[in-house]
């Protein structure tokens, strides 16, 4: 039987924390920490997910400046809004909510947000920094999930890390967190040859692919730890990549969906708002 990581309980921790800490940043530095969020168009998933990130600001004393821009937004209005932003130095945090439009460069947006104000820790800066093991602004999800493997008490070193997914908003950037803490780190993708033995060999088994249930009891070695990343909507609701049911009687470990990573991730997100600001007055 498993111990079920509970992302809504590690997260509302985190949360009372740094409330305290956004609390004694206003007194010391006699101002709101503010955080705008972007969102263009009306996607009904991302619509969700800024809104329970405007509520975990306000739920921790950050201020959220909110800017919704129609789907026919074009580039150079989404571009000028960001680099407004860039230069407002009333604004420690700038968070364009993705995905944008098809019709819009992601890259060249994300770009444009300095590294300093990149909550997300989607710029090339900042990815740079956590390869290099630098301690700057980590992506939200895999920070999330390496805080959620610390909690656990066991030692990271040494134990083969299986990550399945390779995007550059999970599975690279916790592939290189878990390198830092000494793991031997194998990445799987939609191109890897006999996937379930790579899978049966993890000690700590990462799944972000966006596939209902793919990774099944007979891929999971007994005792591994299981982060599911995964957000799929079924007809039944919402569910991981992992089938819970099937897999929790062989991990040590286990994150549900929903509970488990994705409020971890926005938790991470205002901790990286508090890092901004506490960094832009002492940098
Ligand atoms: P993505 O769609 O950008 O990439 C998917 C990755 O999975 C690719 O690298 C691909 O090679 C791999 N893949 C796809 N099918 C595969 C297969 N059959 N076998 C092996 N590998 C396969 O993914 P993403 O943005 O990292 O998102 C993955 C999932 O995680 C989605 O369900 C997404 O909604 C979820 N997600 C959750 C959070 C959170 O906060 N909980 C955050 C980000 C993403």
């Amino acid at each position: 039987m498993s111990i079920l990581l509970d992302g809504k309980a590690l997260s509302a921790e985190i949360k009372e924390n740094l409330k305290v800490k956004v609390a004694e940043f206003e007194k010391n530095y006699g101002r709101k920490i503010s955080l705008a969020v972007i969102l263009v168009g009306e996607n009904p998933a991302s619509c969700v997910y800024v809104k329970n990130k405007i509520k975990a600001a306000e739920f921790v004393g950050i201020k959220s400046l909110s800017f919704s821009l129609p789907a026919t937004a074009t580039e150079s209005e989404v571009e000028d809004l960001v680099k407004t932003l860039s230069v407002d130095n009333s604004v420690d945090g700038i968070l364009v909510q993705l995905p944008l439009p098809k019709h819009l460069n992601e890259e060249k947006i994300l770009s444009i947000i300095p590294a300093e104000k990149d909550v997300d820790g989607f710029t090339a800066e900042n990815v740079g920094n956590t390869t290099l093991f630098k301690d700057g602004i980590n992506s939200c999800t895999p920070a999330g999930i390496m805080y959620m493997l610390k909690s656990t008490g066991v030692s990271l070193s040494g134990k083969h890390a299986v990550i399945i997914g390779r995007s550059n908003i999970v599975g690279k950037p916790v592939a290189l967190m878990l390198l830092r803490e000494n793991c031997t780190v194998t990445i799987c993708h939609s191109k890897t040859a006999d996937l379930k033995a790579f899978a049966k060999q993890a000690d700590i088994l990462v799944v972000a692919i966006g596939k209902a249930k793919f990774v099944t009891a007979d891929m999971v070695k007994d005792g591994a730890i299981v982060i599911d990343v995964g957000i799929n909507r079924t007809e039944n609701g919402l569910c991981g990549d992992v089938d819970f049911e099937g897999v929790k009687d062989k991990a040590s470990f286990i994150t549900p969906v929903p509970g488990g990573v994705g409020p971890m991730t926005i938790a991470m997100l205002m901790s990286n708002a508090y890092k901004c600001a506490y960094r832009r007055e002492n940098d």
